[in-house]
C-alpha cells in the first residue's frame, strides 16, 4: 500500500505517525508498521468503499415510487462502526427536507434517551425502514419496504452492530417480518441477520405518552446488558 495512504489510515486510527524529516524512521514507527499489516488496512479500505458505494446507490435509487415524491434520500446518521443500530419506521417531512434522520423534536427526545444511557450520536447509527419519505406522512407500503429492504441488510452487514433497537411497532414488524403486536415484541430478544434486536416504543409515541419512558428505560437497560454480553 502507498505510504501516504498508510499514514492517513494510522492518523485516522489515532496512532502517532510523527516521522522525522532528516533521520531514519524511529523504532516506534517500525513497531507500528509491524502491528498494522496491509491485509487489515485493505479490509478497512474495502469496507469504507462498500459503505460509500452503498450511499451512492441509495442516493440514485429508483426501485420504488417513493423516489418520485421524496425530496432526497435519508441514508441514516451516525457512525458506520457503531455497536448500536437504531431503526425507525420512516422519516418525517423535516428529515425529508434535510436528508438526515431524526432531526425534529422526536430526534431531540431520542438524543435525550441515548444520553441517559451514556451514548451519543457517535455511538449509534440511526436509519429507517425506507430511505425515502412517503408523501403526506403515510407509512411505507409492503412493496416499498421490500424494495428498500436490501439497503437495510447491507447497512447491518457493513456496520456489524452488537445490537439493533427497533423504534416502535411499524419498524419492529417490518424488520422482523411479523404481524405480532408491540406488547408481545417488547421485552424479548429477536434476531436480524444474527444480530440481537430489541423493540422499544417509538420516540414519537413517547412525546404523546411520556409516562411510558420508564418502560423504555428498562428495555434499554436490557439492551446494554446484551451489548456487554456480546463483547464477551
Ligand atoms: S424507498 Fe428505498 S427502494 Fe424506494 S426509491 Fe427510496 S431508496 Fe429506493
Amino acid at each position: 500500500m502507498d505510504n501516504t495512504i498508510r499514514l492517513q489510515y494510522l492518523e485516522a486510527m489515532g496512532i502517532d505517525v510523527w516521522v522525522p524529516k532528516t533521520s531514519p524512521p524511529s523504532h516506534k514507527n517500525q513497531l507500528v508498521e509491524a502491528v498494522v499489516d496491509d491485509t487489515e488496512l485493505e479490509t478497512k479500505d474495502s469496507v469504507i468503499n462498500n459503505w460509500n458505494n452503498l450511499k451512492i446507490e441509495v442516493a440514485n435509487c429508483t426501485k420504488c415510487a417513493l423516489h418520485t415524491t421524496a425530496s432526497k434520500t435519508v441514508f441514516g446518521s451516525g457512525d458506520n462502526k457503531a455497536e448500536w443500530m437504531l431503526v425507525g419506521e420512516a422519516q418525517g417531512q423535516q428529515e425529508d427536507k434535510q436528508g438526515l434522520s431524526f432531526v425534529s423534536n422526536v430526534g431531540a427526545l431520542l438524543t435525550e434517551m441515548l444520553r441517559a444511557i451514556d451514548l451519543t450520536s457517535k455511538d449509534v447509527f440511526i436509519t429507517n425502514i425506507t430511505k425515502c419519505t412517503p408523501p403526506n406522512n403515510r407509512l411505507p407500503d409492503v412493496n416499498e419496504i421490500d424494495s428498500c429492504n436490501n439497503y437495510l441488510h447491507r447497512q447491518q452487514q457493513l456496520i456489524k452492530p452488537k445490537i439493533i433497537v427497533a423504534l416502535g411497532l411499524f419498524a419492529a414488524q417490518s424488520l422482523l417480518k411479523t404481524n405480532k403486536p408491540l406488547d408481545s415484541l417488547r421485552g424479548k430478544v429477536h434476531s436480524f441477520n444474527d444480530t440481537p434486536v430489541i423493540v422499544i416504543y417509538d420516540p414519537a409515541y413517547l412525546l404523546r405518552f411520556p409516562f411510558k419512558k420508564q418502560e423504555v428505560w428498562l428495555n434499554l437497560m436490557h439492551a446494554i446488558q446484551i451489548v456487554k454480553n456480546n463483547k464477551g
